[in-house]
């Protein structure tokens, strides 16, 4: 499940996975993760020191992959709140186009997809490379995109639920610049897989988009 953010991608990933009885596993998170290590390490994102804190973080992230309750681990502290804060969103892009911090986690989240699919029979993973680069023969990909308006106004309802100050233009500003720097970074830019199924969510509820997922997942005979 790849798409910029605010289309909706965590919230239908997450009930895909519980409905379907499979692992969940949110990439974004891990890159927020190594950001989260790069800054308390005292640098900006985008020095080169940067890299190699973050490559060096990649072994003490954990991700729990149970859809029901998902958490990321660092050095076994929960940094869920904190990974999700304007700090790390802000740095987060420039950490992740890092080729050498990329190679270390597609290994990392290869690993964590071939153990889950061992475990539970399948899991959904979602991010921004995962049909493109991660899991290119994935049976089901899917590519969720949205209007920058309507994304960045899901997004701010997130901070606010979240307790988060939230200015709209200043959230869709943020939006507007994470989705050109992922768009056009060197390595794995954000781009929908050629096979990948394109749902735009602008009028689609996450029921309607979870709906159509699972009517695929039937007719692949993804589910036993
Ligand atoms: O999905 P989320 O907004 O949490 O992702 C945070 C950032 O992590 C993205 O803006 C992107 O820079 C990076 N990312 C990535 N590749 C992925 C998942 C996330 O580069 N597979």
């Amino acid at each position: 499940m790849d798409g910029p953010s605010g289309t909706g991608k965590s919230t239908v990933s997450r009930r895909l996975a519980a409905e379907c009885a499979a692992a969940y596993l949110d990439t974004g998170a891990m890159y927020r993760a190594l950001t989260l290590a790069v800054l308390r390490a005292g640098l900006d994102g985008e020095s080169a020191a940067s890299a190699d804190v973050a490559v060096g973080a990649v072994r003490s992230v954990r991700s729990v992959t149970d859809p029901k309750a998902p958490a990321l681990l660092l050095d076994d502290e929960d940094v869920e709140p904190e990974i999700r804060g304007p700090e790390v969103t802000r740095a987060v892009s420039a950490v992740s186009a890092f080729p050498e911090v990329r190679e270390a986690l597609v290994g990392r989240q290869r690993e964590l997809i071939a153990d889950a699919v061992a475990e539970s029979g399948g899991i959904v993973v979602e991010g921004r490379d995962i049909g493109s680069v991660v899991v290119p023969d994935a049976p089901l990909k899917v590519y969720l995109t949205a209007s920058d308006d309507i994304r960045a106004a899901r997004r701010a309802a997130q901070d606010r639920k979240a307790g988060r100050a939230a200015d709209l233009d200043r959230v869709l500003a943020d939006v507007r610049r994470r989705d050109r720097l992922d768009s056009t970074r060197k390595i794995s830019p954000l781009h929908a897989a050629a096979d990948a199924l394109v749902l735009d969510t602008d009028e689609l509820s996450v029921d309607a988009v979870l709906k159509r997922l699972l009517e695929l997942v039937a007719e692949r005979g993804m589910v036993s």
